[in-house]
């Protein structure tokens, strides 16, 4: 599971739930014109798949034939699974657990990297996630690690949560980010740390906008050093 040098340009941006990384990435692609590729989103495939099939996701031999099962796909901003669409149902809380229980086994991982690294393979990419800038693109060609305070973490996904019947408490919110974190940071494989290259970013006090704008001058000014 080596990376084999990416023949384009990959900007890569980790951090923890609630950073602001899944939405700075997707702007930042969007303003650069390269590809964008959500990483968590591919672990709550698995997950999903999981719950559907009464797999426990604490199982790592089950998960694991269970993830090489799965054709995990992209496709216009949407998520499909052998052809089926889960672009809404990866988002639930349970979904969200069960998806750091299953991105602790090594071997999910590395089946779940080299779709990674292959998507870097023909276009410029922006890429998401917890160990994009330390495991999967270790020589990426610019790496950010975002950050924000636990509270503003807890409120961004309490404001992202649709206001219906099954939306969790708010307290239940920042339990689960808290255990989600401490699963994430502590694992044994590819925990969640900004890589020593990384430019760090603490994005609790500062609009979306302000976030992605300082991170688009520092990609093109990099891209300019190298002309
Ligand atoms: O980013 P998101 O909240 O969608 O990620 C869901 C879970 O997937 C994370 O809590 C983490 O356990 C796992 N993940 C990971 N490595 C990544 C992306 C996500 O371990 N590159």
């Amino acid at each position: 599971m080596t990376e084999s040098s990416p023949s384009s340009i990959v900007v890569t941006i980790d951090g923890p739930a609630g950073s602001g990384k899944s939405s700075a990435a997707r702007a930042l692609a969007e303003r650069l014109d390269y590809e964008f590729l959500d990483t968590g989103a591919m672990y709550r495939a698995v997950a999903l798949s999981c719950l559907k099939n009464e797999i426990d996701p604490d199982n790592e031999e089950a998960v694991a034939a269970l993830t090489r099962s799965l054709e995990i796909k992209f496709q216009d901003g949407r998520l499909f699974v052998n052809d089926q669409e889960v672009t809404d149902d990866i988002r639930s809380s349970a979904v969200s657990s069960a998806a750091s229980v299953v991105a602790q086994h090594s071997s999910v991982r590395e089946i779940l990297v080299d779709l990674q690294r292959a998507c870097a393979s023909s276009s410029p990419l922006v890429t998401e996630g917890r160990d994009q800038g330390t495991v999967v693109f270790p020589h990426a060609f610019c790496k950010f690690f975002l950050t924000a305070r636990p509270e503003v973490r807890a409120q961004r996904r309490y404001d992202e949560t649709p206001k219906n019947d099954d939306r969790p408490a708010f307290a239940e919110l920042v339990r689960e980010i808290r255990e989600r974190d401490e699963r994430d940071a502590n694992r044994s494989v590819a925990p969640l740390k900004p890589a020593d290259d990384a430019i760090s970013i603490d994005t609790s006090d500062s609009a979306l906008e302000e976030v992605v704008s300082s991170m688009e001058t520092i990609v093109r000014d990099k891209i300019k050093d190298r002309v």
